[in-house]
């Protein structure tokens, strides 16, 4: 046997022997090599997806939904010339073309040559006893939560009722201890309830109910809840909306959670005297709404894990001692879960800005068994 059939040989027995799936496509993203792990999962031979178009064989769902095939992992790797990496976390489902689903974890990259993408790669596995052991952890978490709702309710309602001194008289002493225990328990009822609300995003049986909605009253709305706290901090509201925004289609109690999450965290995060604003435009088939602020910024070493569950950063630890780590991470789930992108741009001890845009096609109903609260 000559050495480059050798080398050939060689090539298949490794190829065909990986666990993982593997397709390689050149730039009309036809499949030049596809391994036999990625046919079971595709239900296609090797041979038979050799010259396919990739597009028309593997379909990529995120939390359920179709990508479109520019947000593919692969069509950013190859325009980007990236590396992409996907987890568990990220929740892409692969689908073939008999509209089997199997949850992955990926990786795409482009195939270089010279410095040139003449194609790209596509490595993938099946994750579903990883996904099944991470539901059972969050199906815990939603029940302990579930469980702690009511000792809560009743803490909240016993201080209250101590409070406003229907079972006798206090003194200041007692006032000021009780209205820490009722403070403190607030802030517990509100951890709680991010907690079910992030379980509820993971396991899906969040309700998506989209109506039509106007953005800018909405965005009003918000802004008017949040103004004592504006005032208190004499922060400079600066508003830019624009006058072309149409009415949308959307949960309006999701789209609340947005403005609110990210309009709390500027005021939060922002010093006595500062300014926030808040713009809300079109950008081509999207509305894009941006939340500045000229607050504590987020370090440079800290802006790889912002929206990781339960993560804050150190520099507000250190200024701002309440909050749960979970609003952002919130945010994010609403926003993918809807076809939207969240960003942002930070400069420690300079300001923060937080970019969101959502589809103008709006959201797409989704039944479930619970809203987010
Ligand atoms: P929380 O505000 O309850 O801590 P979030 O998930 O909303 O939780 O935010 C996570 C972390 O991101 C914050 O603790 C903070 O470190 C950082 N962060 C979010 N928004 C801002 C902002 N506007 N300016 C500076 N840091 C921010």
């Amino acid at each position: 046997m000559d050495s480059v059939s050798a080398k050939q040989d060689q090539l298949n027995a490794i190829l065909s022997s990986m666990a993982e799936g593997l397709i390689a496509v050149d730039t009309s993203r036809r499949v030049i090599i596809m391994n036999q792990a990625a046919g079971i999962l595709l239900r296609l031979s090797p041979a038979e997806a050799q010259g396919q178009n990739l597009n028309e064989i593997l379909f990529l769902q995120k939390d359920g939904r179709d990508l479109r095939v520019e947000e593919s992992p692969y069509e950013r790797a190859m325009i980007d010339k990236n590396i992409i990496t996907l987890t568990l976390l990220d929740k892409i489902s692969l689908k073939n073309r008999h509209g089997q689903i199997y949850p992955v974890s990926l990786m795409a990259a482009p195939l270089l040559l010279q410095g040139e993408v003449t194609g790209g790669i596509l490595l993938f596995r099946d994750i579903t006893k990883e996904r099944d052991v991470d539901r059972t952890k969050t199906e815990f978490v939603s029940l302990a939560s579930h469980q702690l709702k009511t000792p809560l309710s009743a803490i909240s309602w016993y201080a209250e009722a101590m409070l406003n001194e229907e079972v006798g008289g206090l003194n200041e002493k007692q006032k000021q201890y009780l209205q820490n225990l009722y403070d403190s328990n607030r802030r517990m009822v509100g951890l709680v309830n991010s907690l079910l609300n992030v379980s509820r995003l993971e396991l899906g049986t969040f309700l998506v109910e989209p109506e039509p909605t106007n953005v800018l009253e909405l965005a009003e709305s918000v802004l008017a809840e949040l103004a004592p706290a504006l005032i208190a901090k004499k922060i400079k509201l600066e508003k830019v909306f624009a006058t072309d925004v149409p009415v949308m289609n959307l949960d309006p109690k999701l789209a609340r959670m947005i403005f609110q999450n990210l309009l709390s965290n500027a005021i939060k995060y922002t010093p006595a005297g500062g300014q926030v604003t808040l713009a809300i435009n079109l950008a081509d088939e999207f509305l894009l709404i941006r939340v500045g602020d000229s607050g504590y910024g987020i370090p440079t070493n800290d802006q790889k894990k912002i929206f990781s569950k339960l993560f804050r950063a150190d520099n507000i630890r250190e200024v701002e001692a309440e909050g749960t780590g979970l609003g952002l991470y919130i945010v994010k789930s609403i926003v993918e879960q809807a076809g939207g992108r969240v960003w942002f741009d930070s400069l420690e001890s300079k300001g923060t800005t937080f970019y969101v845009t959502l589809p103008l096609s709006g959201m797409v109903k989704k039944t479930g068994s619970r809203a987010l609260s």
